[in-house]
């Protein structure tokens, strides 16, 4: 039995961790933009009490019931942003991806991965210098579950979801230092087993990574899909499959995937296939930018934007610069796209001219898209890539509004779990996520990237606590 005293001093610390958790902020005179149901709520106070929205009101408060008041006057408050497409394995810069572009003589994988591994806390201050409070990690090793770990215990983190390793019909050798974030497998009872494995771990989702090519066809890897669905949902996870050709991403979803990853890009898509998705709730992230950036990178035509050139990580960022490789220790693939720009350009194009138009038929028709980036690959700016996704999702033809409910309340629900529904939206009960923005995001989707303070659980943060800028 607990002695009186030590009942007392438990009485007492719960009360002081309850006294530091319970501070009340009030946000005061902005305009909410709330993209889950449309709505914009002019001069509005959000009351924010610990790491929860209290309430939204409009018009004139009792300021005895506000708590310390912050002047907003001018100002549009959004849900915190979430990139549902991320790599935590991935650093974004030239050598991250050996099995895409080996450069393993210019710099070691090892070298790679250990840097990675010192730069967690980095990349997280840079999602939220960005604005984005919550991401998902679609994949990587089985150290993806310590990301998610340090994640909760660290303040200036975004939320993070994690898969485990890829399950994949191809492998990939060179990633492979002992905890490989891709895993061949070769029947449904290794996929079965590994998804047991998996999750002991956990994980917010299951991914798939349906490659397929003339020697893996469609067909063939369909049976290790059907049972890797059958036991992840045994295990109440879904799963997320990354499938960019029309009939891989029919096949994934007939053999009951929740989520697609990445947009169709090899032709239009059906009515039969829109309906599908509809009929079966699917939410797809088209994650747009990582088309464009192993092209523009290896062909020298990179195209960063603002955002990311001042956000993201410098180092990560020069590293892009293709011309300081001595030319002898470039891959063919390099090669090539340095010698022909213009067919770099031109595939990247064309792979747009398709799944521009597919995000718009999908989001006309009512399927939850889901914002993402791909970020970490090879170009893929961690945090601010987000910004030229959204740049490319206008382009698609979305407005303004349908591209931040699609890196909000739709985001949301692709995250999941026990947080999903209680983030993307300014609504009581929900967790205290936002973004501030000095102009209004729904005159201009640039706007969104105007940011002049970011709440993550309830702590307000100014840029410069958050990020040094490089610009
Ligand atoms: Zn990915």
């Amino acid at each position: 039995m607990k002695s009186s005293a030590s009942i007392a001093l438990s009485f007492v610390l719960l009360i002081l961790a309850y006294t530091a958790h319970a501070e009340k902020i009030s946000l005061v005179g902005a305009t909410v933009i709330n993209p889950a149901d449309g709505k914009t709520l002019p001069n509005a106070t959000v009351v924010i009490n610990g790491d929860r929205i209290e309430r939204v009101s409009m018009g004139k408060q009792d300021a005895a019931a506000l708590g310390k008041q912050i002047d907003c006057a001018g100002k549009f408050i959004l849900p915190g942003y979430i990139d549902t497409h991320v790599h935590f394995f991935q650093s974004g810069d030239l050598f991250t991806r050996p099995d895409g572009a080996d450069l393993s003589s210019v710099r070691p994988y090892k070298d790679e991965v250990a840097w990675v591994k010192g730069h967690v806390n980095d990349v997280f201050a840079r999602y939220l210098r960005s604005g984005i409070t919550s991401v998902v990690d679609v994949g990587g090793p089985f150290w993806n579950f310590e990301v998610r770990k340090t994640a909760n215990a660290t303040a200036k983190a975004p939320r993070v979801a994690v898969a485990g390793p890829l399950i994949s019909s191809i492998s990939r050798e060179k990633l492979d230092l002992g905890d490989p974030p891709i895993v061949k497998i070769d029947n449904p009872e290794q996929a079965r087993d590994f998804v047991r494995k998996l999750a002991a771990q956990n994980p917010d989702l299951v991914k798939i990574w349906y490659i397929v090519d003339k020697d893996h066809p469609v067909d063939s890897f369909r049976p290790i899909v059907r049972a890797t669905v059958d036991e992840s949902h045994a295990h109440k996870i879904r799963v997320a499959v990354h499938a960019t050709e029309l009939e891989t991403a029919r096949a994934a979803v007939e053999e009951g995937a929740d989520i697609l990853v990445h947009s169709v890009i090899d032709k239009p898509v059906d009515d039969a296939f829109v309906k599908l998705l509809k009929d079966r709730h699917i939410i797809l992230c088209p994650t747009l930018v990582v088309f464009e950036r192993y092209g523009r990178v290896f062909s020298h035509q990179l195209n960063l934007t603002p955002e990311e050139k001042a956000w993201g990580n410098p180092e990560v960022i020069a590293s892009l610069d293709i011309t300081k490789i001595p030319p002898d220790k470039l891959p063919d693939r390099i090669k090539t796209a340095l010698a022909k720009p213009d067919e770099a350009l031109d595939r990247i194009k064309k792979t747009y001219e398709v799944a521009l138009p597919n995000l718009k038929t999908l989001e006309d028709a009512g399927v939850t898209i889901a914002a993402g980036t791909d970020a970490g690959n090879i170009g893929t700016i961690h945090g601010p890539a987000l910004f030229r996704e959204f740049q490319l999702m206008k382009q698609a033809g979305l407005t303004p509004m349908q591209i931040l409910q699609c890196a909000t309340a739709n985001a949301a629900k692709l995250f999941g779990g026990e947080t999903g529904p209680h983030i993307g939206k300014i609504d009581s009960g929900y967790l205290a996520d936002l973004v501030i923005l000095k102009s209004n995001p729904i005159d201009d989707i640039a706007h969104a990237s105007d940011i002049d303070s970011v709440m993550k659980n309830g702590v307000i943060y100014r840029p410069a606590d958050l990020v040094a800028e490089t610009r």
